[in-house]
């Protein structure tokens, strides 16, 4: 890391607070501030009037503006706040834990230590605190995702299997004679075995994909390829229900920074809803199309809007479209192989890529869902 003139790391900027510049060392030396800006958990120190003085690089990306301010304005948490206070008053109030509100929330559990102030400090309060964060988002999410594996597996998976069982009763018992049942009931068997594994399939993604949604993917994508993929694959699946898949894209081709197979993975379930839900022998239209801002960013993105002309989902019904297992019609997706966890996949992926899912529906005219994705420099 470069320095500046001071020999501070030139990341660190001192935070604005009354008494004058933060101190260079705390604690007689106990706390040299290029230790603490290499540090690599986000560090904050509080002064005995509990006001943040100092944070490190890493804390800066979590609590921009901190500095000079009430430590209350910053971490609302009444827990930390009397940890803190405890800590002021030279106890050792030890671990806590927290959850951040950032746009994919993340978990931290905290220490908090009493530390001897500067020597030039005529503050008030024999201790200044120290607080040291850490991430602990991927245990807990990986905690979560466990649980709630093992609940959807146990229940979804109840009534496909008492229907196998049942069929496999009926087959050895009273259709062992008639060949005609038992291949009908052996096609049945089949359909639900294939969905008991498409089922476990989807489960597994979701999983993966809720346990890293707080880290950001690090490869670039070209999402023109992608989307060009998706189609060129699902091309014969529409032309089974006489469907037309058109794309309409502009000459520039937008990068992301992205996970490939979960982008793949994004336009796949999206193209093959409206194929599922689209009226037999009508089009879809694919669009990528530019944007001059991702919504409450101020980042270029792309859109990706994938429209289809079917029945139209009924608008109180949208917002939870999303939630695992929502079906509008449990019967029709069943028939049509659904899981009722696409789209719950599709919008883990998308808040993993930072971006939205916007989705527009006319009942008995059709659907529009909207990808919209930050960009990054060609
Ligand atoms: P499924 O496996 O049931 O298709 P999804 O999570 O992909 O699960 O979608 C959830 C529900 O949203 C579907 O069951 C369907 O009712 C509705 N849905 C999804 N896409 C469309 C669409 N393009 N048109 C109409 N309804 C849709």
């Amino acid at each position: 890391m470069a320095n500046d003139l001071n020999g501070q790391p030139a990341k660190f900027r001192p935070p604005k607070v009354e008494r004058g510049s933060a101190p260079r060392r705390v604690g007689n030396g106990a706390l040299p501030m290029t230790i603490l800006n290499a540090m690599p958990s986000p560090i904050i120190l509080v002064d005995g009037r509990r006001r943040v003085v100092y944070v490190n690089p890493e804390a800066e990306e979590l609590f921009d503006g901190a500095g000079g301010l009430d430590l209350s304005l910053t971490i609302r948490h009444p827990a930390v706040l009397s940890a803190v206070d405890l800590a002021l008053a030279g106890k050792a109030p030890g671990s806590v834990e927290i959850a951040l509100p950032t746009r994919v929330s993340r978990n931290f559990t905290l220490d908090v230590v009493p530390t001897d102030p500067p020597a030039d400090d005529s503050g008030p309060g024999e201790y200044w605190a120290l607080i040291v964060l850490h991430d602990v988002t991927r245990s807990r999410r990986a905690e979560q995702a466990r649980a709630d594996f093992v609940a959807n597996v146990s229940h979804e998976l109840r009534s496909p299997l008492a229907a196998l069982i049942g069929f496999i009763e009926t087959i050895n018992g009273p259709a062992r004679n008639d060949p005609e049942a038992r291949s009908r009931f052996l096609n049945i068997m089949q359909r639900e075995a294939d969905r008991m594994s498409r089922l476990i399939n989807d489960l597994l993604s979701l999983s993966k994909v809720e346990i890293n949604e707080h880290i950001l993917p690090t490869k670039r994508v070209e999402i023109n390829t992608v989307v060009r993929q998706v189609v060129e694959l699902l091309t014969v699946k529409a032309r089974d229900r006489n469907m037309n898949l058109t794309l309409r894209m502009d000459d520039l081709n937008a990068m992301v920074q992205g996970d490939p197979d979960e982008l793949n993975q994004v336009f796949q379930n999206l193209v093959d809803n409206a194929i599922k839900y689209g009226r037999e022998g009508t089009d879809i239209s694919i669009a990528i199309e530019r944007i001059d801002r991702v919504p409450d960013t101020n980042r270029f993105g792309v859109a990706i809007s994938i429209e289809d002309r079917g029945d139209g989902i009924p608008s109180e019904q949208l917002p939870r479209l999303t939630e695992r297992f929502y079906r509008v019609d449990k019967a029709r997706s069943r028939d049509m192989g659904g899981t009722g966890l696409g789209l719950a996949i599709v919008k883990h992926i998308v808040n993993r890529h930072r971006g939205k899912l916007s989705i527009r529906s006319r009942e008995k005219t059709g659907s529009t869902f909207t990808v919209i994705l930050p960009v990054v420099a060609p």
